[in-house]
């Protein structure tokens, strides 16, 4: 949805191209969130002064009776909430007592929305950013600072080869790891799920940070092939076995019209699923990324 109309349903102000609204002194921001690769929901966030601790983001979690809270840095490390709309995007009595609640809440747990540049920590800011969709008061030097100096620590760290040989390794452990479920539901259950082929890009992508080699651009793609080049084996493993099992070669069997006609069916099948496994997970791996994480504070150098 577009945030100008999310502006307009909940009368908010609608300035910087942010809808921003306040609730008993706390400010609230409306930012379209990922859920995931393709698909944005307005959410609010609401950025504090400080660090939110894990039992703080659980008493919030619990006021706001949702499964799951998203916790953003924003200036300041995990010091912003991402809440979602309970009520739709309008303007209800429901949605006011939602808010109040949420209110409720931060005041009990003693926090302030911030106020200050979140870079040096002054009050006398002569600036505005947007950073990560939310309106934020800062000095112009600071941001430009900061932002300088976060790309050069990301460009060096693109121009560093440290620990690759470790951290590919680590990927290809990672992605036959992440492999196990979906070995274990094709050979015992005969059956493949969609879901589980996710978790071996996933995995081999934590295999590859697990190796602390530089997160690049290129990551997810190399994890992606990994993982191609591993349900290929698989799927080539599991028609041999089962080739030897009837006692002939595996291109014996490929001669063998039903067999082979069973191993293309089979390998389309894996490689859709391999696909939308990699759909799902690319956003996780994508935004880990040191290119995502320079794009993400680009609004910081104007
Ligand atoms: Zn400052």
């Amino acid at each position: 949805m577009k945030l100008e109309v999310v502006a307009q349903k909940l009368g908010l102000s609608f300035e910087h191209g942010v809808p921003s609204g306040q609730i008993r002194g706390y400010n609230y921001d409306v930012v379209n969130v990922s859920i995931d690769t393709f698909v944005k929901v307005p959410m609010m966030t609401f950025v504090f002064e400080r660090t939110l601790t894990k039992e703080e983001t659980k008493t919030i979690q619990k006021a706001v009776g949702m499964q799951q809270i998203r916790i953003e840095s924003v200036g300041l490390n995990n010091n912003a909430v991402i809440i979602m709309f309970r009520h739709g995007i309008k303007n209800s009595d429901k949605h006011q007592a939602f808010l109040e609640k949420i209110a409720d809440a931060f005041k009990e747990l003693g926090l302030k929305s911030l106020n200050h540049c979140p870079f040096c920590g002054n009050e006398d800011t002569d600036s505005i950013r947007v950073i990560k969709g939310s309106v934020i008061k800062v000095h112009d030097a600071c941001a430009k600072s900061f932002y300088q100096e976060l790309t050069a620590r990301v460009e060096e760290e693109e121009k560093s080869n440290d620990n690759m040989g470790k951290s590919l390794v680590f990927a290809v452990l990672g992605a036959v790891v992440g492999m196990i479920p979906t070995f274990v539901s094709i050979v015992f259950f005969q059956y493949m799920f969609a879901l589980l082929y996710a978790l071996i890009p996933l995995a081999s992508f934590y295999g590859y940070k697990y190796g602390k080699a530089p997160k690049k651009s290129w990551v997810p793609i190399a994890v992606s092939v990994i993982s191609l080049i591993l349900v290929l084996a698989l799927h080539f493993w599991l028609y041999n076995a089962i080739a030897v099992e009837e006692g002939v070669t595996l291109s014996y069997a490929m001669g063998i019209e039903e067999f082979s006609s069973a191993f293309y069916s089979d390998l389309m099948t894996s490689l859709l699923f391999l696909a939308i496994g990699i759909w799902i997970s690319w956003r996780q791996m994508y935004k880990q990324t040191t290119g995502a994480i320079k794009k993400s504070f680009s609004g910081l150098n104007k």
